[in-house]
């Protein structure tokens, strides 16, 4: 029988390399499994590419690991990775048919992966972050949230009418794309992005479901359809801002349902009521989140905030009808 006990890093902010990530059960120095997965290193050619932490330090993909002891890496990363990995041969129409709790579970091994190596390099005291978020009560409730619902991925656990993230499933045209693979983080807002080829998935990790709600128009309008490269980011920039303007943090509690069950079963709850669920949307602050977004094209803030009321987009037009963009090649 599968084990129904949660474990819980942060209790005692176990993030070394001694104790496995999913379960802290001990492991040994080659007890590891890189963040992003070996198979998809190879696919994009990742393994000798560098990335760049919160903290400005420098890693190789193939060198972002973290401890996982060998009965998690065979029973529960091996399966789903033969999912995603299945999914994505399939593109678009896999990640579409695939289950959404694998991509939530994939995408947020590779989030904790990198969250963990910050944590880690924050115990470093040569090394200064900009952001401590070890030490934020805020950031640390939130992260301890997302853990719990991380062990999804070892503990067999349902989710009681609630689906706790939002994932968006983007497809995007060969139409000027330059980019086969590209992934975002945002570690206060539990935001994770990545392209991978003609798909871009886009999720919020802890939300519970609101994003999803709170861009039910747009989302409606784009789901169906394969997206300029600058519709999708523009889409990815209004999730990445509105998940700046959500307010709540969910909590999670496990029960037994009853007392044969092989199984937990999550109730949520939200904490803070007396606060509206988003602050105000305003245009300047999503220019901005925008203005990265479309880096590539160069286009400015400026230019975004023109008309200051409505702020330029490739995806509506000035009517409010979806745009058909047939070309525009980025120039960096
Ligand atoms: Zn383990």
């Amino acid at each position: 029988m599968a084990s129904l006990n949660l474990y819980d890093p942060f209790d005692r902010m176990q993030f070394g390399s001694e104790s496995c990530f999913l379960c802290g059960a001990s492991t040994s120095a080659t007890d590891t499994v890189t963040v992003f997965p070996a198979w998809l290193q190879q696919y994009y050619q990742l393994a000798d590419k560098q990335l760049q932490l919160l903290d400005k330090s420098i890693v190789t993909y193939q060198d972002l690991t973290i401890p996982c002891c060998p009965v998690c890496q065979a029973q529960h990363l091996q399966p789903l990775e033969a999912k995603i990995e299945a999914a994505h041969a399939q593109g678009v129409a896999g990640f579409k048919a695939a289950d959404e709790r694998d991509i939530f579970l994939w995408l947020s091994k590779i989030f904790y992966g990198i969250l963990v190596r910050e944590l880690a390099n924050e115990k470093n005291p040569l090394i200064m972050p900009e952001h401590t978020v070890g030490e934020n009560p805020k950031m640390f409730t939130k992260f301890q949230a997302f853990y719990k619902l991380l062990q999804a991925l070892r503990v067999p656990i349902a989710f009681d009418d609630f689906t706790p993230f939002s994932l968006f499933v983007l497809e995007v045209t060969d139409t000027d794309d330059t980019t086969p693979f590209e992934y975002r983080d945002e570690l206060t807002t539990m935001m994770f992005s990545i392209k991978l080829n003609r798909v871009v998935l886009v999720c919020c990790l802890l939300d519970n479901g609101l994003l999803q709600q709170a861009l039910g128009r747009v989302w409606e309008d784009v789901k169906e359809k394969a997206l300029h490269p600058l519709q999708a980011n523009e889409f990815t920039a209004r999730v990445y801002y509105a998940a700046y303007l959500l307010n709540i943090i969910p909590e999670y509690f496990e029960r037994l349902a009853t007392p044969t069950d092989n199984f937990l079963t999550y109730d949520t709850l939200v904490d803070d009521i007396t606060m509206p669920v988003f602050n105000p949307w305003e245009n300047s602050a999503y220019a901005k989140v925008l203005e990265e977004m479309w880096k590539k094209w160069n286009i400015t803030r400026e230019q975004i905030l023109r008309n200051t009321e409505e702020p330029m987009s490739f995806i509506y037009d000035e009517a409010g009808a979806v745009r058909t963009i047939v070309s525009f090649p980025p120039v960096v």
